[in-house]
């Protein structure tokens, strides 16, 4: 197994640059006033970039500029059809310059990249596509008044400015479709990707320059949440503040907000069951939950960490799971061969291998468990496959959102008590169903408390369409383009 990082001898390593990322403040790029953040590699921990991170002034000018582009500015008078325009030439842009933001994610995220071209690159696209036919049509609904004469109609009209913090295991499929959102919908966008993992973001973030944005429309501000984050965050001229990341920064940042009612939209995690029925197709059933649970490492809020067996094919499904399991090529990130890099970072390194212990002591390893020693993986934060089985459904590693490749396995005996152990957790965020059974997929998808379900698949295609919210502890809004748009209701009496 080779380390594509020796000698550095990839011209595509340049992109990282001498001097740190700029910020994208107003229509340019700038240095930040406020400090310089490293940009670590997790498959060998070292430092490969830096980026520069606004001061209080600049995030002041930011709010400005965003607020002048949405308060009669020249993005406020675009029509839909022109903001559509600017989101297309913005793809072509990603499509041409998609090897190198497929390098740098890979590089700075850990992520394979042969998944993030098929993937985080598709998914961007995808979503610039869509959100610019959205911009230029955009329905309103008209109910019957009851009286001939008063007439009704309903709008969608722009929130204003929408700040959008980012996650760091998906910056640029998710920062590019929830930006793509926001522009789409007449808003404008302040972007805070996180410190972990920005390179991807910061590079489109130069492409966006090239689009031909009016000044303020879309501005790219990293930096730590606590800082960067909650200055935008409690800014009187930000309307609405919209996460993806964790539980505890969601609610965290509910508190900032509570006092001026700012609008929050939180997507948040899961720790999502995966129920395998005993007349599922198991082979199939295998596939598909080892894709579901160690796809990118375990670092998808939509994973299915949770699996839920019925009895008689518990040992059989087990087999074929672990194989899957032991089957990926967990390696280099930019070898075209990898399907599973290294976790993301440190701290989730170490919290990942608690849960691990915690499995060794109450449950047992089956797969992985074991930190690898060869040259190449023993300097990254790598963690293999790794499946927990016989786990107690209250066992902190079935509980708790490892986001790792950490899959937990428990048996369950009937229908009830799978649904019973499936919707026993506080988030409800994804589930899925292995059956050939039209009528226990019917019964048990209605019964799972989760805001997406899968049946006899893992991950759903057209996201970007269909928009999803977590159901409990996993989200709160709106969904889709929607959530950042108001409805207006005009009543017109016509004599
Ligand atoms: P995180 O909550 O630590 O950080 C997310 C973002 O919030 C970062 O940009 C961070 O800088 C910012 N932030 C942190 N504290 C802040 C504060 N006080 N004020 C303002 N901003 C602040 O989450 P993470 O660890 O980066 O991401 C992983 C989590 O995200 C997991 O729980 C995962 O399930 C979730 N996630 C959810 C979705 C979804 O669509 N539901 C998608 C991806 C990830």
């Amino acid at each position: 197994m080779a380390d594509s990082t020796n000698g550095r001898t990839d011209p595509r390593w340049s992109l990282f640059g001498t001097d740190p990322f700029p910020i994208l403040l107003g229509d340019g790029l700038v240095a930040g006033s406020g400090g310089v953040g490293e940009l670590v590699a997790p498959h060998n921990r070292q430092v490969v970039g830096r980026f520069s991170v606004p001061d209080a002034g600049q995030i002041e000018q930011a709010v400005t500029a965003a607020r002048a582009a949405v308060d009669g500015g020249a993005w406020s008078r675009l029509t839909g059809r022109d903001r559509g325009d600017l989101l297309r030439r913005l793809a072509e842009l990603v499509e041409k310059h998609a090897d190198e933001l497929a390098f740098l994610e890979a590089v700075d995220g850990g992520k394979a990249i042969s998944g993030v071209r098929s993937n985080d690159i598709a998914v961007s696209l995808e979503a610039l596509d869509y959100f610019a036919s959205r911009a230029s049509f955009r329905a309103g609904a008209a109910v019957d008044t009851g009286d001939p004469v008063v007439h009704h109609r309903s709008r969608w009209e722009p929130v204003g400015v929408v700040l959008e913090i980012l996650p760091w295991n998906g910056p640029l499929w998710t920062g590019v479709q929830r930006m793509a959102a926001i522009l789409a919908g007449g808003n404008a966008a302040i972007l805070k990707p996180a410190e972990l993992s920005s390179a991807s973001f910061l590079r489109l973030a130069q492409l966006i320059t090239q689009v031909g944005f009016p000044p303020g429309a879309v501005q790219v501000l990293p930096g730590p949440g606590r800082v960067v984050g909650e200055a935008l965050v409690t800014h009187p001229g930000v309307d609405l503040v919209s996460l993806t990341g964790g539980v505890q920064t969601g609610a965290h940042i509910l508190g900032l907000t509570a006092a001026s009612i700012k609008r929050t939209v939180l997507e948040l995690g899961g720790k999502n069951p995966n129920l395998v029925f005993a007349d599922a197709d198991l082979p199939s059933a295998a596939m598909w939950s080892a894709i579901g649970g160690f796809s990118n490492s375990g670092q998808i809020c939509a994973s299915g960490s949770r699996i839920l067996v019925q009895r008689p094919v518990y040992d059989e499904f087990l087999a074929a799971f672990v194989a899957h399991a032991e089957s990926f090529v967990v390696g280099d990130p930019l070898d075209p061969d990898t399907q599973l890099g290294p976790v993301n970072g440190a701290n989730q390194w170490d919290k990942i291998w608690e849960y691990v212990e915690i499995g060794r002591e109450q449950a047992t390893v089956l797969t992985g468990g074991v930190r690898y020693d060869d040259p190449v993986r023993r300097d990254g934060w790598y963690i293999p496959p790794t499946v927990l089985a016989d786990v107690a459904p209250n066992c902190p590693a079935a509980v708790d959102e490892i986001f790792g490749p950490v899959v937990t396995v428990t048996p369950f005996d009937d229908t009830a008590e799978a649904i019973r152990l499936a919707n026993d957790s506080r988030y409800g965020l994804t589930a899925g169903v292995f059956t050939s059974s039209l009528a226990t997929a019917g019964t048990v998808t209605d019964s799972l408390a989760a805001g997406q379900v899968f049946v006899n698949q893992w991950f759903g295609t057209g996201g970007v369409a269909i928009g999803s919210q977590g159901y409990k502890q996993s989200g709160l809004g709106g969904v889709g383009m929607e959530k950042y748009l108001q409805q207006k209701n005009v009543f017109t009496r016509l004599t």
